[in-house]
C-alpha cells in the first residue's frame, strides 16, 4: 500500500484524513467516558498508583501475547511475593527460575522473565530513570533491552510517561487496515508513524483513541464477522464500502 501522503486512487487525501479523524473522534466519544478500567489493566495501574513505573513496565511484559485475565493472575502472584509496589530492589531479589514460576500463567515466563531480568538490569543503578529520561532517548534504550518491543515501549510512555506515541496491537492493526491507513502486517514503525502523522500529537487523544480503537476491534471490529451493518463509523469505512459494493454487484449479476 502506498504511503498516505501519495494518491490513492481517486480519493483525496485530504478528505481520507479527515474521514479517519472523523471516524477515530465518533469512536473516542462512544467508547472512553465509558472505558472500564478492568478491561485495560496496565492502564489500571496506572490510574490506581501505588506501584512504581518499574512494576508497570513488569505489568505491561506480562500481558504481552496473553488475556488480560491470565496476566492479572501472574501479576497478583508476583505482588504476593515482592508486595503491592514492586519495588525493583525486591523483584531483583527473585531468582529468574523463581520468576518464571511466578509469572508461568502469563505464559511465555521464560521470555517474560529473562525480559524483567534485563529490565531490572539495565535500570538497577537509576531505577527513576523510567520517569526522568528524556522520552525518545528512553524509547530508544527500552527497544535495546531484550525482550522489549516496541508495542511495550510505547504503552509505557504514552500510559505512563504522557508521551505522544501510539502503541498498535492486533486490534488498531486490524481497524487500520480496514481503514484504508496500511496493512496489518505492516513494519510496526512504518505504521506508526503513518497514524501519528494522521492524528493530533495530542497524548490525551492519543490515549483515548488507542483505548477506544481497541474496545472497537473486540466488540464490533472483530477478526471474524465484524458486525459492519451496526458499526458507528461504516459510512467511513473504505472495509464496509467495498463490502457493499460486492454485494451489489452480485445482486445486478
Ligand atoms: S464498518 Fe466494519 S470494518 Fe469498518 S470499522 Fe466498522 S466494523 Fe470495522
Amino acid at each position: 500500500m502506498n504511503d498516505i501522503t501519495s494518491k490513492k486512487g481517486n480519493e483525496s487525501i485530504t478528505a481520507r484524513r479527515e474521514e479517519f479523524l472523523k471516524a477515530v473522534r465518533t469512536l473516542i466519544s462512544v467508547y472512553y467516558p465509558n472505558i472500564r478500567l478492568d478491561d485495560f489493566p496496565s492502564y489500571k495501574l496506572v490510574r490506581n498508583g501505588g506501584i512504581h513505573p518499574i512494576g508497570i513496565l513488569v505489568s505491561i511484559i506480562l500481558s504481552q501475547n496473553t488475556s488480560d485475565r491470565n496476566a492479572s493472575i501472574a501479576l497478583r502472584r508476583l505482588k504476593e511475593r515482592v508486595g503491592e509496589f514492586l519495588d525493583p530492589a525486591k523483584l531483583r531479589g527473585v531468582s529468574v527460575e523463581e520468576l518464571e514460576e511466578i509469572i508461568r500463567p502469563s505464559g511465555m515466563q521464560r521470555q517474560k522473565s529473562r525480559a524483567i531480568a534485563n529490565v531490572l538490569k539495565e535500570f538497577r543503578s537509576d531505577p527513576d530513570a523510567l520517569m526522568r529520561e528524556d522520552p525518545e532517548r528512553l524509547r530508544e534504550r527500552l527497544l535495546g533491552i531484550g525482550g522489549i518491543g516496541p508495542k511495550t515501549a510505547d504503552v509505557f510512555l504514552l500510559f505512563v510517561r504522557g508521551y505522544p506515541t501510539f502503541p498498535m496491537d492486533t486490534h488498531i492493526r486490524r481497524f487500520l487496515e480496514r481503514m484504508g491507513i496500511g496493512r496489518r502486517s505492516e513494519p510496526y514503525e512504518r505504521l506508526r508513524g503513518r497514524v501519528l502523522q494522521l492524528l493530533p500529537r495530542d497524548p490525551e487523544f492519543l490515549l483515548a483513541a488507542h483505548l477506544a480503537i481497541i474496545m472497537h476491534g473486540r466488540k464490533v471490529c472483530r477478526a471474524r464477522n465484524p458486525l459492519c451493518h451496526e458499526c458507528m463509523i461504516n459510512s467511513m469505512c473504505p472495509y464496509h464500502r467495498s463490502k457493499l459494493q460486492e454485494t451489489s454487484k452480485g445482486e445486478t449479476k
